[in-house]
């Protein structure tokens, strides 16, 4: 082999690292705010590009992603602190948090951010069923994630409560969680059929019972009767 196909090869490997790497950007729109201020003293940028990659390397893991293939094709993430109202939202790989939420949050508000960054990664990875999976469950799967880091607050309600599983977020996490502890890899495989289409009938191919049935057994294991 000549020394220009070698250094040929050693590019291609390198752009292959490239292509596979995630690039995050930051930006702080709110700093002439007390939620922008309150972002940059106690968060920061560097804590929160470090806690955007965490989040991803975290999620590609509870979602069984092991390889760019299986995973969405993402190349950037950003991360914007905006002067809005609501907590965060994220859309078109940006993810944009509330300065006013910043600035009226009692307690570590590090801790909450980082939370709310995984909850919102999440949606930056995950499957939608091609825009047919009801929205409790993708609001469900994210708090999944956040509550697997470790990272769920103290006012979540607790295993057994909620109304449908379906209601989404805190409710709905801990019902899939409750999934989780019958086949383990649940949420992962979940998240892998919901790559091109939703059905509710994706809890008997991996559970073998019916997603009503399998509310109601939760329900009963925490003593509260349908
Ligand atoms: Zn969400």
């Amino acid at each position: 082999m000549t020394m220009h196909v070698l250094c040929f090869l050693v590019f291609l490997a390198a752009m292959q690292r490239t292509t596979e790497a995630v690039e995050y950007s930051f930006s702080n729109n709110a700093l002439s705010t007390p939620g922008g201020v309150r972002f940059r003293d106690e968060i920061g940028e560097e804590y929160a590009k470090q806690t955007l990659d965490s989040a991803t390397q975290f999620i590609w893991g509870i979602f069984q992603q092991n390889g760019p293939g299986d995973r969405k094709n993402v190349e950037k993430v950003s991360l914007l602190v905006d002067d809005m109202d609501g907590v965060a939202y994220t859309s078109n790989n940006e993810i944009h948090v509330s300065g006013r939420y910043v600035n009226g949050y009692s307690g570590d508000v590090r801790i909450e951010i980082t939370g709310v960054l995984y909850h919102e990664m999440v949606h930056v990875w995950q499957w939608d069923g091609n825009g047919e999976g009801p929205g409790g469950l993708i609001e469900g799967i994210a708090d999944y994630v956040r509550l697997k880091a470790n990272y769920a607050p103290s006012h979540w309600r607790k295993a057994g409560e909620g109304q449908k599983w379906d209601q989404g977020y805190d409710v709905t996490a801990r019902f899939l969680d409750y999934c989780e502890s019958l086949k383990s890899g649940f949420v992962a495989e979940l998240n892998q059929k919901m790559r091109t289409a939703y059905s509710d009938q994706f809890f008997v191919d991996l559970l073998g019972k019916s997603v009503d049935q399998l509310w109601n057994d939760y329900k009963a294991k925490y003593g509260n009767l349908p």
